[in-house]
């Protein structure tokens, strides 16, 4: 086993500190990764809180991690020591139902096998995430960094990223549609930076004013603050396509309200779940749909095309130490736009 410096969280109440984890030798079809970033996601914290149930602690979180390969298998085809690459929300998957076989393992049938906050298919061992020095991953689970995206700003691609460009797809939003994102987090900076890049119309709908000149720089059109009184009724059936980034419990309602006819509004956030009106779908034929990362064929073609159109994250690095901090930050909305943990920190922590 190869011992490895980490930050855990021991239970749902206590703040993230030092910790030392063991991951697996690398078998024949494995590589191991040399950690150099990772993102901090809103998931982090739901899931280090326990706020979805069933958490597993010790836990060590992380599902963007960029870094290079320090040693393969012997049966490792895709890989080279010293690639740079990059590892997403998940490890494993099953590999034979429907839709791991049409190549969306996020959506495995059986589950799929988080990064962190899962338990190992073969030997049932909780997994543990990127908030560590390396890990050992199977080879078909890894994705290739584009050499022209700075290491440090791809991070958060791997969840951020290949969760807002996946339903940007799959719900086929094309070049003038009028789009809005909510909230301005990690997720949402993503959101419209990809969903400009469509060639779609994009306004930001913001409880936070002060991101307005944000949202323009990004590469959004308009801003919309839904604090200032009136503004539901201003922006009713506005919208083709609605991208909800939200991570606490809002009013969906609200927001379906702002779509036009036949408009679709894609939650991604997962706060709580609150009351769903048949009044703001039924009378505009509109469509409420959820989306959950992407598979890992569409996390490289993400990575590609962000390459392709000069697109990264706007990133806040930060030292592991700080990290309790950052969460709090996250949870005011104090985020421009993603941290990113500096994992050479640890390793002098460690
Ligand atoms: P984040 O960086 O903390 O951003 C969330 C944003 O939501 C905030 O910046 C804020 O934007 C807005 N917001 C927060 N509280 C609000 C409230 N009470 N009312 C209205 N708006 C509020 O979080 P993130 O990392 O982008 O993650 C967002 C959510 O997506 C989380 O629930 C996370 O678990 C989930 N997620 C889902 C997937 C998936 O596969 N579906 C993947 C990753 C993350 P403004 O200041 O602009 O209002
Ligand atoms: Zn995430
Ligand atoms: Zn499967």
């Amino acid at each position: 086993m190869l011992t490895t410096p980490a930050y855990a969280a021991q239970s749902p109440d206590t703040p993230l500190a030092n910790f030392s984890i063991e991951r697996r030798e690398p078998g024949a079809k494995d590589v191991l990764i040399e950690i150099l970033y990772c993102g901090v996601c809103h998931s982090d914290i739901h899931q280090a809180r326990n706020e979805w149930g069933g958490s597993i602690f010790p836990m060590v979180p992380g599902h963007e991690i960029v870094g290079k390969i320090s040693a393969i298998g012997s049966d490792v085809k895709k890989w080279q020591v010293g690639d740079t690459v990059g590892i997403g929300c998940f490890v494993d998957s099953c590999c034979k139902c429907e839709a791991c076989n049409a190549g969306e393992e996020n959506y495995c049938e059986e589950g799929m096998t988080g990064t962190y906050n899962g338990r190992e298919r073969k030997s049932g061992e909780p997994t543990y995430g990127g908030y560590s020095t390396q890990i050992t991953v199977d080879e078909n689970y890894v994705l290739r960094i584009p050499q022209s995206i700075p290491l440090d700003a791809a991070a958060p691609l791997l969840c951020a990223g290949i969760t807002t460009y996946s339903p940007l797809k799959h719900f086929g939003v094309k070049p003038g549609d009028k789009v809005g994102v909510v909230g301005l987090g990690g997720l949402g900076h993503m959101g419209v930076k990809l969903a400009a890049a469509m060639g779609a119309e994009v306004t930001v709908i913001s409880q936070s004013p002060g991101k307005s000149a944000d949202a323009q720089r990004l590469g959004a059109k308009d801003f919309i603050a839904t604090k200032e009184p009136g503004t539901f009724e201003a922006n009713a059936n506005r919208f083709d396509f609605i991208l909800n980034t939200i991570s606490a419990p809002h009013d969906y309602n609200a927001y379906l309200n702002m779509l036009r006819r036949d408009g679709t509004m894609v939650l991604v956030g997962l706060p709580d779940p609150l009351p769903l009106s048949a009044f703001a779908l039924v009378p505009k034929r509109r469509r409420l749909a959820g989306s959950m990362i992407g598979g890992i064929s569409e996390t490289q073609e993400m990575l590609d095309f962000c390459a392709a159109h000069n697109i990264a994250s706007d990133i806040e690095i930060i030292q592991i130490h700080q990290i309790n901090e950052a969460y709090e930050r996250m949870l005011k909305g104090d985020v421009r736009y993603r941290f990113v943990i500096d994992i050479a920190s640890l390793k002098v922590a460690g």
